[in-house]
């Protein structure tokens, strides 16, 4: 599972709280939800599926197999991600960075591929990885077996295989947001060249899956007397079915949206303020006089460095104002948004907020022209969605 930047409005996401650095210049970070499904794949593997499986040692060596099973199961997810963003990134594509989560893992892309084509391999080689890294898996247990499947280690990899299979097959399920959904929505877009429509043509049938889903849980519930299974079932399905309605309004809005250029709803030439000079000296220089909030900032070379925003000022403890430097404290030009000024706009809803609380630099030649807030974009979408549900005028 993962998002594009409209998807990302939708905050399915999960927030990262523990980061695990950098891996090929992409921010990994986790969420703890995912450590409980790791325990528990370790606990179930632990005292219920390899003792089963692969009888007769100490207790000891199934917890082993367990935990290392479900850190190499994490990898495994964090691979599937990987794969996403490494062919995003190489196809012009901003990443973020990848959060693992619950759910799997979501990758965070600060723009979007305008080709149906790129898209549709963006998203294909996530659950291509986990089915390939499955057989691998299956391989490896079949060598190290040597044809007696009962050992601890050949059992472990088949678990792995088996696990990573299901991570791919259960991802290519057509429903938004799993990888299906969208790859479904860029091979119509790709056949039609029609975006909106293959958005909603995507989002009914992941509905269908949805309402299915509804309703095997409520069967499992009502003639098997399955309560857990059935409201996981349920749950999943409302999940996708809530899912499915946001991606389609996205798509509206992104209908209505077309057309319309950053430049458009930029606000041109904003202050730019020097960065080498102290916070008392910003303070009482331009910033307590200015009814902005967010200042974009130069270099002493009048190069664009950053953005200083209120927060950032707030922060400094009054005493520390004289000796702390503006370029100490702002939103360095590396962790701010930025667009061109013909960019289309709806490649900036959904920016997450970060330390640049949600502005966009609109740059041209390396010059800054414009600045556009949070506000400036929610405006637009009250607008559009306000225009778009007028009704059409009958011409007679
Ligand atoms: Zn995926």
């Amino acid at each position: 599972m993962h998002c594009f930047a409209l998807w990302r409005i939708l905050r399915y996401e999960m927030n990262e709280n523990l980061s695990l650095g950098r891996i090929g210049g992409i921010h990994v970070g986790l969420n703890w939800s995912l450590l409980v499904i790791a325990a528990l794949i370790a606990w179930s593997l632990a005292t219920g599926i390899l003792p089963l499986s692969a009888p007769g040692q100490p207790s000891s060596a199934y917890w082993v197999a367990g935990v290392v099973a479900a850190v190499v199961y994490l990898a495994s997810l964090l691979a599937h991600e990987l794969a996403h963003s490494m062919v995003a990134m190489r196809r012009g594509v901003r990443v973020e960075g990848i959060t693992l989560w619950l759910f799997g893992g979501v990758s965070r892309f600060a723009s979007e591929t305008s080709s149906p084509g790129s898209q549709a391999l963006i998203i294909f080689v996530g659950p291509l990885t986990s089915l390939v890294l499955g057989a691998v898996f299956y391989l490896l247990s079949i060598a190290v077996g040597g044809g007696a499947q009962s050992g601890l280690l050949p059992v472990t990899l088949a678990w792995l295989g088996y696990l990573n299979l299901v991570l791919g097959v259960f991802n290519l399920v057509p429903a938004f947001p799993l990888d299906g959904g969208r790859l479904l929505q860029s091979l119509i877009w790709l056949r039609t060249g029609d975006r909106v429509r293959a958005t909603s043509v995507a989002a009914r049938v992941g509905m269908v899956f949805a309402y299915l889903l509804i309703a095997y849980g409520l069967a499992t519930f009502i003639f098997a007397g399955n309560l857990i299974g059935g409201v996981w079932a349920v749950f999943l399905g409302w999940f996708l079915l809530s899912a499915a309605r946001s991606e389609e309004a996205a798509g509206l809005l992104r209908q209505a949206l077309s057309g319309t250029t950053v430049a458009d709803v930029m606000t041109p030439n904003p202050v730019q303020a020097p960065d080498d000079t102290t916070v008392e000296n910003a303070l009482h220089g331009y910033v307590l006089a200015s009814r902005h909030s967010t200042f974009p900032t130069h270099d002493a070379g009048g190069r664009l460095s950053g953005l200083l925003t209120m927060a950032a000022l707030k922060n400094v403890a009054p005493d520390a104002r004289e000796t702390t430097l503006i370029k100490q404290i702002i939103c360095p030009l590396d962790s701010v948004s930025t667009a061109r000024p013909a960019d289309p706009i709806t490649n900036l809803l959904g920016i997450s907020e970060g330390c640049s609380e949600g502005r966009t630099l609109v740059v041209e030649d390396g010059r800054l022209v414009g600045i556009i807030s949070p506000s400036d974009i929610s405006r637009l979408v009250q607008r559009s969605l306000a225009g778009r549900s007028r009704a059409p005028v009958p011409s007679a």
